[in-house]
């Protein structure tokens, strides 16, 4: 793997993560975003990522000197002048993707590598527009970078397996588990199997099988996973959870009454999960985190 330099597009909530835990490991990274305005929101994203990361992993000065390593610009020629590989962390909308692609294609060098951050959109949707079909791909992390350290590696059908391997050893080096998805795959393997395992938990509560307490519960006794699909919703955020249900909804008339609870009980009176004090469960002391909660 020959990656020394890379650009990280699109600076927001996942692009600022990406960019920090790759500076983190001692990368250059170029931060490329719409305008000036955007690039210092993302110069106040990394100070705090610094922050976070020296407490998290314990070394400020190697958060500090990460912070160094960081170079900035609107100019998307500029940006990627250098880049070894370019991962794209810009808005989950195909318009907005494809453009930035068709852009990408006419002012990357040769060399460069494109690898998508997107969540629910597959490689195959953007390939045509990349000018290298052969060195584009799915690299996917999840939210909390530092700690929730998955990075799942996905091509389309025309990726070259080559690319495949210098991105799966680059995710390696910045202290990441890179899971090889051998298959393109809508959703990757962790949304293909949390996405209908929380709809399964809120369907039994839209039926008023039973309440989302005794729901988790059961799920954390009889397997030992420390949290039900309940606590695991609150974490992901209600409207988040809306959004997926009320688009399923548009092709599956049966899962309205879901899109509707969520909707009337939940995102209408602010309970949007952890992120509000209230979803669930209330916060900072949910009830599936007292010691008591699995007995009796
Ligand atoms: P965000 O809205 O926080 O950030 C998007 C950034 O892209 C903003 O800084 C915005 O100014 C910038 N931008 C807009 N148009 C652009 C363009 N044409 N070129 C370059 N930059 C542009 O979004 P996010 O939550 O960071 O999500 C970004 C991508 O990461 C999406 O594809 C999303 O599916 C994926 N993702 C998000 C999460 C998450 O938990 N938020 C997790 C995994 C993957």
């Amino acid at each position: 793997m020959n990656f020394k330099n890379v650009t990280v597009a699109g600076s927001g909530v996942l692009g600022s993560q990406i960019a920090f835990q790759t500076a983190f490991h001692g990368y250059n990274v170029s931060v490329y975003d719409i305008n000036d305005a955007a690039l210092e929101k993302a110069k106040e994203r990394l100070t705090g990522l610094k922050d976070t990361y020296a407490t998290y992993f314990n070394d400020a000065k190697k958060a500090a000197e990460a912070l160094e390593r960081f170079t900035f610009s609107s100019n998307l020629k500029e940006a990627v002048k250098d880049a070894d590989l370019i991962i794209e962390a810009i808005p989950e909308l195909e318009k907005i993707k494809i453009k930035f692609y068709q852009d990408l294609a006419t002012v990357a060098p040769e060399k460069t590598v494109f690898a998508s951050n997107s969540s629910t959109m597959v490689p195959s949707q953007f390939a045509e527009y990349t000018g290298r079909p052969e060195k584009f791909l799915a690299l996917h992390f999840a939210n909390e970078v530092w700690k929730n350290n998955t990075a799942e590696v996905m091509g389309h059908p025309g990726t070259d397996k080559k690319y495949e391997q210098e991105v799966i050893d680059f995710a390696k080096s910045i202290g990441m588990i890179p899971l090889h998805i051998l298959k393109e795959q809508p959703g990757y393997i962790l949304n293909s199997l949390l996405v209908p395992f929380l709809s399964a938990g809120q369907a039994l509560l839209a039926k008023g099988v039973a309440d989302p307490e005794t729901i988790d519960k059961t799920w954390m006794l009889a397997t030992g996973a420390p949290l039900g699909p309940f606590a695991i919703l609150d974490v992901v955020g209600l409207q988040t959870a809306y959004n997926i249900v009320a688009t399923e909804a548009k092709h599956n008339p049966a899962v309205q009454p879901i899109a509707d609870m969520l909707k009337t009980q939940f995102i209408d009176k602010g309970k949007m999960g952890k992120a509000t004090g209230e979803g669930f469960y209330k916060y900072p002391n949910p009830a599936y985190l007292d010691p008591d909660f699995l007995k009796a």
